[in-house]
């Protein structure tokens, strides 16, 4: 038995639907910009040059459901719905015709951003961190095997704050597919069972405010209902 200075911290997991088990997180990879009219309303073209990346902590998921907590340090925290996918097998050089062997399932997140701290990250030509990656940034739902529900290419993704539509796309508008975002990610780092990825979001994104409700999902996937405390 190793031994440690202090007990390790309880291993990050997200809920499986309709299952006791729960699915072990390893990393969290984010797709930035990967929906044109999303891109567009960031001010970039959203022409496909190579998708980019960013990473949260694998304990900033959280259950998309109860209370996300109004993180310190920010005026302007936004919501990004996006369709998570999460590894099950890992590997190198995935081509993209063998990339969804390796998806375990998906599920439904939202990348909750203090646009305010990225914004000035981006001024300054300084890392994104600060604006991405704080506590309970990633909540997510329980997830779906692909065994149960297949691999979604297309279907509604949607955003509604205290019952109004924010964010309205659909899958078939990813700009970098699952597949292509498995081969690149895998190109750059060996993928682990137990990796999520954060897919990237449609338009609409914009400010919550504590109190808020927010309810979205993706077609055939799974949906999101909670209130920022
Ligand atoms: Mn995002």
């Amino acid at each position: 038995m190793t031994d440690y200075v202090f007990p390790p911290p309880p291993q990050a997991s997200v809920a499986v639907d309709g299952s006791t088990a729960r699915f072990a997180i390893r990393r969290v990879f984010c797709v930035g910009r990967n929906y044109a009219a999303h891109a567009r309303e960031m001010g970039k073209d959203p022409d496909r040059e190579p998708p980019f990346f960013f990473m949260k902590p694998a304990d900033a998921v959280v259950p998309a459901e109860g209370e996300v907590r109004y993180p310190p340090l920010t005026a302007d925290l936004h919501h990004e719905i996006e369709l998570v996918v999460a590894i099950g097998r890992g590997g190198a050089d995935i081509d993209p015709d063998k990339a969804l062997d390796h998806v375990w399932g998906y599920g439904v997140g939202v990348d909750l951003t203090r646009r305010d701290l990225q914004a000035q990250a981006k001024d300054m030509g300084r890392p994104w961190e600060w604006g991405k990656a704080f506590d309970a940034s990633a909540p997510c739902s329980a997830l779906q095997p692909a065994d149960r529900i297949g691999h979604p290419s297309r279907g509604g993704i949607w955003l509604d704050v205290n019952g109004q539509r924010r964010q309205q796309g659909d899958l078939a508008d990813l700009i970098w597919a699952v597949p292509e975002i498995i081969e690149h990610v895998s190109r750059s780092m060996a993928l682990a069972p137990g990796d999520l990825i954060y897919t990237g979001t449609p338009a609409g994104v914009a400010a919550v405010q504590r109190g808020d409700r927010l309810t979205g999902g993706v077609d055939g996937v799974a949906r999101i209902d909670f209130r920022i405390g």
